[in-house]
């Protein structure tokens, strides 16, 4: 059975931002200050399914005092890239792997899927529509980010009857304001973001929520960022902040980077699951195993773990330069970004700005 395809309603903007404050805000964007001039709206009622889908100028919401996505958070979000291409034109990086997480964070909060064509198709429209807004320098991209939440109103709680897809675009530099220096991690013992059976795997809100109190106590430590254990036995590294976790091992002279394997209590990063491809076609063996923090601590005194870096979306990769947890404090490495991770990074970075050729066909053109 083929879904029925959506027509998009096109209500351009009357009052579209002028072109030098759009060069001006392009010059240092930042990540998620500045909005594009348009948005895309669909909306899925009980009985009606998907339908009302628009591409309109971007502007606030009206909210109900009793929104349930307000009160239960029935809510989830995904983000990704679009990179200007040497010859101008613009691309995404794997739009259908963000659209097939979305289904499923969507299963897991007993929300509707969203047909992974209309998902493409409003990211398209609205990154065609907005192409100005590509900034077409260095590393810098145009984030997406499409999300989805309930919008019945009511205080009964239960799967909501009503609910709005949109997605909403903004121009991005650096995640992290230093680029890519190391960032120091803190072991957090106490909190945890995730427990087998919990919403872990899927991209909500909640699990940020859930975060921000860690991640406070990490700053507290003088850490910039919170590095998640496993709920049960607080020994196996699962994520940092929003980013999956990678570790350089060197050992009988081959280079193996290895990440936590999914266990239900993460998210299945893209970024993640490109970096498996790319070291393999980089002739790095590749691992997905369990890691316990003593594990981590001894390799690194022995000096079999080399590297250990972070990715994901916004900030791509990220090194890590220096642990701490309430029991012990050690340095990865020389502490300064490693010779597999820089390349790594730039590897994904060629084939994103289409500096490289692209054998998996990840990068879909715009046309
Ligand atoms: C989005 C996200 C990631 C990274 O996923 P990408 O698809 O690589 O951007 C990792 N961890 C969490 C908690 C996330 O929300």
């Amino acid at each position: 059975m083929t879904t029925p395809r959506i027509d998009f309603d096109l209500k351009p903007s009357a009052q579209p931002v002028a072109a030098t404050e759009r060069e001006a805000m392009l010059a240092d964007p930042g990540f998620g200050r500045h909005f594009t001039d348009h948005m895309v709206t669909v909306k899925w009622t009980e009985g009606r399914g998907w339908h009302d889908a628009q591409l309109q100028p971007y502007a606030p919401l009206q909210i109900d005092p009793a929104n349930m996505t307000l009160h239960y958070s029935q809510t989830i979000f995904e983000g990704l890239k679009a990179y200007r291409q040497p010859d101008g034109s613009v691309a995404t990086f794997r739009p259908d792997a963000n659209a097939r997480r979305f289904q499923r964070s969507a299963r897991r909060l007993a929300m509707p899927e969203l047909p992974v064509e209309t998902f493409i198709e409003a990211c398209d429209l609205l990154v065609k529509t907005d192409r100005d807004w590509v900034p077409g320098k260095d590393e810098h991209s145009l984030y997406l980010r499409p999300f989805m939440f309930a919008t019945e109103v009511g205080l009964g709680v239960r799967p909501a009857n009503e609910y709005l897809f949109m997605v909403i675009a903004s121009p991005a530099s650096g995640y992290f304001p230093r680029g890519v220096k190391p960032v120091s991690v803190w072991l957090s013992q106490e909190y945890v973001r995730a427990a087998p059976g919990g919403m872990g795997e899927a991209k909500t809100g909640g699990n940020y929520a859930a975060s921000l109190v860690a991640q406070a106590e990490a700053a507290d430590q003088g850490c910039d960022q919170v590095v998640w254990l496993d709920a049960l036995e607080r020994r196996y590294i699962e994520e940092m902040g929003g980013m999956n976790l990678y570790l350089v091992r060197n050992s009988g002279g081959t280079t193996t980077i290895v990440t936590p394997k999914l266990t239900g209590t993460l998210l299945p990063g893209i970024t993640r699951d490109s970096l498996l491809t790319i070291a393999e076609d980089l002739g790095y063996g590749t691992e997905e195993a369990r890691i316990s923090t003593d594990e981590w601590q001894a390799g690194n005194a022995d000096g079999s773990i080399t590297e250990v870096f972070a990715c994901g979306t916004a900030a791509v990769i990220t090194p890590v330069g220096h642990v701490k947890s309430a029991r012990a404090e050690w340095t990865v490495g020389d502490g300064r970004p490693g010779p597999v991770t820089t390349r790594l990074r730039e590897a994904l970075l060629s084939v994103q700005t289409g500096q490289s050729p692209d054998p998996h066909a990840w990068m879909h053109r715009l046309t």
